[in-house]
């Protein structure tokens, strides 16, 4: 196994300080090494995220080449040539897990902010003393957007959250986690293959939920009780003024309406189930409050912002992959984890690769058996490596 950095390094390197998991501690589930310690229902932070996954790598007992950057992979006529800063290797098979989120998504028009504000993406991104003293405009309202924006506003500074497609969620729906809920009532499970529309489900974006102590809630309306200021999804820029959509009520409708329906599946589940009497009656969240008049633009040369960061979600990074399996918007082409048109390579850890819970920590596991039992009979049968020979190269 070859790893540029060391075990666990996007836990240890690309995380900002006060990060928590989202996902409760008796979820943090690998194969053989469950939670065992003494809060399952809290959010472990990095320092144990590491060393629990430290622990794994040395239960497991794989073979580690860490340090080795891969730099390219190509076709030969019986498999493929991995090329490291370390050397070369030749193999039959890969499996690609080298996660979904490489590098932040940011949009084009960012090279048109003036050069006065600082412009920062959560790979920048440790805490909120090394921004300047002004205000900050966070750009998206996913999982990171929120935390980030609830950090900076607690921290004292003023805070404007540029909100484009989210997916909202309580903390605890019931009495329960509402990752319990997700697991319990096999949501999570759903397969790539039972799913309507697979392409929209790979581009969800992470729910708006924080792993606090006190098991809070942070969607908008918790946000805008902090004094966060919410405008649209920020469309693009003019003359240093960033003009923001003015769809806002819409895209808080949509996610308010999908909070409702999920939440009427756990229901519809739990009643099923008869477990009623175990977990509270229903609840249903109020509604998105907008503020009186979002605003549609924002002079970013006046001085009242001092920041933007980019919350705006994470793509992986094929540029060491020279084989054509791409798609045009530069996502692998796979049939859960299969990669298409290259017999023995294979991807993990990428969203909804298997299940809708393929990118979680406790989710790789599943995919990972099926994708390696796939490998190991196409081994077997021979339907990787040499047969590439018979005119499969490019
Ligand atoms: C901000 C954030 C918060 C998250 N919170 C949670 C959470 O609360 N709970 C949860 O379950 N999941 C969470 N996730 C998802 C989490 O990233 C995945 O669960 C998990 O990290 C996936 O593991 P992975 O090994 O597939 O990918 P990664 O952890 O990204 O590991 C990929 C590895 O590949 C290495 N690599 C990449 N390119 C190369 C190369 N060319 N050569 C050699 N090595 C390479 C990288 O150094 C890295 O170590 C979060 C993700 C982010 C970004």
């Amino acid at each position: 196994m070859v790893e540029r950095g060391e075990v666990a390094n996007s836990w240890r390197h690309e995380r900002w300080d006060s990060l928590r998991l989202l996902t409760p501690n008796w979820q943090f589930r690998l194969p053989d090494l469950s939670y065992d310690g003494p809060d399952p229902d809290g959010y472990m932070g990095m320092t144990e995220v590491v060393e629990r996954i430290e622990r794994f790598a040395a239960s497991a007992g794989a073979r580690l080449r860490t340090g080795t950057n891969v730099t390219s992979v190509c076709r030969t006529d019986d498999g493929y040539r991995v090329t490291t800063d370390h050397g070369e290797i030749g193999c039959r098979t890969i499996v690609i897990a080298t996660g979904a989120c490489n590098q932040p998504a940011v949009p084009a028009f960012a090279h048109a902010v003036p050069q006065t504000v600082e412009q920062l993406t959560p790979f920048d991104y440790r805490e909120p003393s090394r921004l300047r003293d002004a205000g900050v405009l966070v750009v998206g309202a996913s999982a990171t957007g929120v935390q980030l924006a609830a950090e900076l506003k607690a921290s004292g500074r003023p805070v404007t959250l540029s909100v484009g497609e989210h997916v909202r969620l309580p903390r605890t729906y019931r009495g329960r986690d509402v990752l319990w809920w997700m697991d319990a009532s096999g949501v999570w499970d759903q397969r790539h293959d039972e799913l309507d529309d697979l392409t929209r489900a790979r581009r969800l974006p992470s729910p708006q939920l924080v792993g606090t102590p006190g098991r809070t809630t942070l969607d908008l309306n918790a946000l805008s009780a902090m004094g966060v200021k919410l405008v649209g999804r920020w469309a693009a820029i003019r003359d240093g003024r960033a003009l923001f959509s003015g769809g806002l009520r819409n895209v808080c409708s949509l996610a308010d309406l999908k909070m409702g329906r999920l939440l009427g599946v756990f229901d519809d589940w739990a009643s099923a189930r008869g477990i009623e009497a175990d977990v509270d009656p229903p609840e249903r969240l109020a509604p998105t409050q907008m503020p009186p008049a979002p605003g549609l633009q924002l002079d970013l040369t006046s001085g009242e912002i001092g920041t933007v960061i980019w919350a705006t979600g994470f793509r992986p990074d094929y540029r060491w992959l020279k084989v054509p399996v791409l798609d045009s918007k530069g996502h692998l082409r796979h049939n859960g984890g299969v990669v298409i048109d290259s017999p023995g390579l294979y991807a993990l850890g990428l969203p909804v690769l298997r299940r809708r819970k393929s990118t979680f920590i406790h989710g790789i596991e599943d995919d990972a058996r099926e994708v390696i039992e796939q490998l190991a009979r196409s081994l077997a049968n021979g339907s990787v490596g040499p047969a590439l020979r018979s005119g499969a190269t490019r």
